[in-house]
């Protein structure tokens, strides 16, 4: 049993979508196939959303939007009287219900809203597989992955959700060997729908296998495998034959977006190797990341995140910063919700470098500000080096300001002002 994830480039138009369908039929045996939203649909929903919430934009013109993408895909993989048209046109009506019902949370209504991308490309591309020849059962991900009701970033419910994958998956596989399912989403127990996080289709696929006991994982994308640097920006970039999963986390932690983060640790926990490839030339090898394998070639990495925010931390009268300080601050964090990205203390404050996230950055700094002195830069760019060396840290710091640099043995992180390109 494997499992494959496409994400949303992999599907953006209708000749991605026959690529896609070429790479699965070249597979034999069972299949678990995660797909995420077509293109950039899940920014088109989101669109949706705030026009909904904020009221900045016609609602019934963002959705026609999005249904109109989706329906010139359809248009050129199916006849006009195929049954997956009512199909994708109710999922489209539940949009329209939730926008007429009262107001929740954002986060609640995002999810109802978002999650329906994965749910329409899920829909079309199983009826072009099984139209094809290709025999597969659309499977609805928000039965089988069960989280809390963390709208916007579900908590897997381990337990329910290894039983529930379990028992689907198996009445399936008796006629079928292949299932198609949406990344991204989960249900609550009172059948509401959650997403995963940003990107977290990678993180789904990473949840079926483990509760699959998968074989192996694999990731398609539009790069050759995982690079050493973005090649969006730095045009050296070369490509890793392999890596430790401990490299895997560390790197997409901090801001490499071939993976998403969550996704290394249910792998490693059972040791399922994950391949990186391209849906563009599925033949080539790729990136292999497994238990202890060491990185080659032997490289220095560079990811950085940009849109970073220092915060400076020091008591109103100058005392120390204690361990009863730090404790208070970490609560502060940890209430708001704010993950820290990099933090180093002296003895008067305490510095941490952290997203800059208009939704929880406000509350933190005022709430932090009852107590201490706080300041901060805006606009920094983060920087982690993987296997540095110093010809690589010369080279990228070079005639710049660092506010604030950590090494440890393996890894150097620089916190800078960011320049145009990095912003
Ligand atoms: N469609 C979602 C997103 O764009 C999930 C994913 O692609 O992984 O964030
Ligand atoms: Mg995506």
């Amino acid at each position: 049993m494997r499992v494959f994830k496409f994400g949303g480039a992999s599907v953006k138009d209708a000749e991605a979508v026959k690529n896609v369908a070429s790479i699965i039929h070249n597979h034999d045996g069972k299949l678990v196939v995660v797909i995420s939203a077509m293109g950039k649909v899940t920014n088109a929903l989101e669109k949706v959303v705030n026009a909904y919430f904020y009221k900045k934009d016609n609602v019934a013109k963002c959705i026609n939007e999005v249904k109109n993408y989706h329906l010139n895909i359809m248009q050129q993989l199916f006849a006009a009287n195929h049954p997956v048209y009512v199909t994708v046109n109710n999922l489209f009506v539940e949009i329209e219900w939730t926008v007429e019902e009262l107001p929740r949370s954002y986060s609640f209504v995002y999810d109802q809203i978002v999650a329906i991308g994965e749910l329409v490309s899920t829909a079309i591309i199983s009826a072009y597989l099984n139209d094809i020849g290709i025999k597969n059962e659309w499977v609805d991900a928000r039965s089988c992955i069960q989280t809390d009701n963390n709208y916007r970033e579900g908590n897997i419910d381990w337990e329910l959700t290894n039983k529930l994958i379990n028992e689907i998956t198996a009445s399936i596989f008796k006629q079928n060997q292949i299932i198609v399912t949406q990344g991204f989403i989960g249900g609550t127990s009172e059948n509401y729908t959650t997403t995963l996080g940003r990107e977290g289709s990678d993180y789904s696929a990473a949840i079926f296998a483990y509760c699959l006991n998968a074989e192996n994982a694999t990731i398609w994308k539009d790069v050759s495998g995982v690079l050493n640097a973005d090649p969006k920006f730095f045009n050296d970039a070369q490509k890793l034959e392999q890596i430790s999963y401990h490299d895997a986390i560390e790197l997409s932690y901090y801001g490499a977006t071939v993976i998403h983060p969550k996704t290394i640790k249910p792998l490693e926990n059972k040791n399922i190797p994950l391949y990186v490839k391209s849906f563009l030339k599925p033949d080539s090898a790729g990136t292999i990341i497994g238990k202890d394998l060491k990185t080659k070639p032997f490289i220095p990495s560079c990811i950085f995140k940009s849109n970073q925010v220092l915060i400076s931390i020091a008591a109103t009268d100058f005392s120390f910063i204690a361990e009863d300080c730090l404790s208070k601050i970490f609560g502060v964090f940890a209430k708001a919700g704010c993950k820290i990205n990099l933090m180093q203390n002296s003895a008067i404050s305490f510095s941490v470098c952290v997203d800059n996230d208009m939704f929880i950055l406000p509350e933190l700094l005022t709430e932090l500000s009852k107590d201490f002195r706080v300041l901060y830069n805006d606009n920094l760019v983060l920087y982690t080096i993987r296997h540095y060396n110093a010809f690589t840290l010369d080279q990228l710091t070079k005639d710049r300001e660092i506010l604030l640099e950590q090494r440890s043995r393996n890894t150097a992180q620089v916190v800078m002002r960011a320049v145009e390109t990095e912003k």
